[in-house]
């Protein structure tokens, strides 16, 4: 196949829970290569692991799919011509895939019950051998196969590997992979309640539906001999396969919902946009050709190319997300930005003074919902901690300094924040006092915090009612006597 024809691609997530990042980032590099040859891009789900299926985990997926616009061509609600796309709607193809590898001899019934391996694989343990079935039942007769099956005896059907040889094939990304295929075990293709195994599955589904190249994590590699043996055993040709590289939390062990957030739609709760998202991860393991940094979903769309992936596992570092969470927050024209914040807003947040706060609290806003907590002592009472209102200084003294702030500020009638600058620094120069102090006691008297917009702004959007109530607060609540 040359790289003109088109591609088709799929991904195909387990619903085990949450719309895992990992399958929005291989996604993206499935899209692209789809997009650029004209090719498809295909959503299969594998549900075949009735032990580790979740309801409504696969709802999630297209719904993470849906808020980061990554659009596929086949399967969830659009169907498609090689559906079902759903594995456990598939069984009976898998059943007759099957019968043909079982009749010609590619594959065999297994009739050993749990119990049977599990002494084995522990005689195995004990005698430091790879634990692995032992091929007992491959030499079962046909009549002690007929038998069995008769009398109803639960079976397993196995995939019958060859004694000697090698399996390799040239990686997208890794260049050629070589295994011996001595060390691939018997393993398992259908299972006692008559569901594939991922190994089945996954090469009878990239078959039918035409996937031309399987991009998936580099934890399948050492599966990939089992699967390059079933489409010998079939006389189908194998589709290119890219192994992309493991993601890795900050300490380099795999990703893991332990370490992370791995969850595409906590990611939209806590207000990511998605944009930032889908620029974040696509610069996993991979480089934009001209070294940009940033860069939109569709122009990655146009200028991915698998060669420029890397083999070792990139680091989710989710500073750099909130770093380019908030880059794009502040590069949103302002009307937009106000209509991406809505289903952040508390109730109570006040709409009327979204132009007047917005800009306060702009620089500082990692994600969309960050807003509520930068801004809500504007809007709601707020609470003062004394010890933190004297730490740099006495009660007596801060007692004194709020007073002084008070009589300073009440006479103006222009309250704007150049005039409060004025007639603040004016009063911290003539006592002299340390400018960290003053104007640190003057945030936290009037916001109940350390970290806020620049205070004179700040102070002048607040208004000089309520700044005058807070002072007059924080003056009290160090005056009010302690009882010891
Ligand atoms: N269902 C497998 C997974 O969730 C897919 C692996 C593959 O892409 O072949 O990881």
């Amino acid at each position: 196949m040359t790289e003109t024809s088109p591609i088709r691609t799929r991904i195909a997530p387990s619903p085990t829970g949450i719309a895992h990042v990992g399958t929005a980032w291989m996604s993206m590099f499935d899209l692209a290569l789809a997009r650029q040859t004209g090719g498809q891009f295909v959503v299969r789900i594998e549900d075949t692991d009735r032990t580790r299926f979740v309801e409504g985990a696969e709802e999630k997926i297209y719904e993470a799919f849906k808020w980061l616009g990554i659009d596929y061509d086949e399967g969830g609600e659009k169907g498609g011509p090689y559906g079902p796309y759903k594995q456990s709607e598939r069984l009976n193809i898998y059943r007759e895939y099957i019968d043909q590898l079982l009749a010609s001899g590619h594959a065999y019934h297994c009739f050993c019950t749990s119990e049977r391996l599990t002494q084995m694989r522990e005689d195995q343990r004990k005698a430091g051998e790879l634990p692995r079935y032992d091929r007992l039942c491959r030499n079962l007769s046909e009549a002690e196969v007929n038998e069995k099956l008769n009398a109803g005896t639960p079976y397993v059907v196995r995939q019958k590997m060859p004694d000697e040889g090698t399996v390799s094939w040239e990686d997208a990304i890794r260049g050629h992979v070589e295994f011996d295929v001595r060390n691939v075990d018997d393993g398992v293709l259908l299972k006692s309640d008559g569901f594939p195994t991922y190994h089945f599955a996954v090469v009878v589904d990239d078959h039918l539906m035409k996937i031309s190249h399987v991009l998936r994590g580099e934890e399948w590699i050492s599966s990939t001999p089992k699967h390059l043996l079933l489409y010998q055993a079939f006389g189908w040709q194998p589709p290119v396969f890219a192994h992309m590289p493991l993601i890795r939390n900050a300490d380099k062990s795999k990703l893991s919902k332990r370490k992370n957030d791995v969850s595409i739609l906590s990611y939209r709760e806590k207000g990511y946009l998605p944009e930032a998202l889908l620029n974040f991860i696509a610069l996993l393991g991979w480089s934009h050709p001209s070294g940009e940094e940033f860069f939109s979903f569709e122009e990655f769309l146009k200028v991915m190319a698998l060669d420029r992936i890397q083999k070792t596992g990139p680091i989710f570092d989710t500073k750099k997300l909130d770093w380019m969470n908030g880059m794009y927050i502040r590069k949103l024209p302002v009307e937009e930005l106000i209509q991406r914040l809505q289903p952040y807003l508390p109730s109570d947040f006040p709409q009327d003074r979204m132009q007047q706060l917005l800009p306060l609290v702009l620089e500082r806003l990692v994600t969309l919902k960050d807003i509520e907590e930068l801004t809500s002592f504007f809007y709601r009472p707020i609470e003062v901690d004394a010890q933190l209102l004297s730490r740099k200084s006495t009660p007596e003294v801060v007692t004194q300094q709020l007073g002084e702030v008070i009589n300073a500020v009440s006479p103006l009638e222009d309250w704007t924040h150049q005039r409060l600058e004025g007639v603040l620094r004016q009063l911290q120069e003539q006592h002299d006092y340390k400018k960290s102090q003053f104007f640190m006691m003057i945030r936290i008297a009037v916001t109940g915090r350390e970290f806020t917009p620049p205070l004179f702004e700040t102070l002048a959007v607040l208004g000089k009612q309520l700044t005058l109530e807070r002072l007059a607060a924080a003056k009290d609540l160090l005056s009010t006597p302690k009882t010891v």
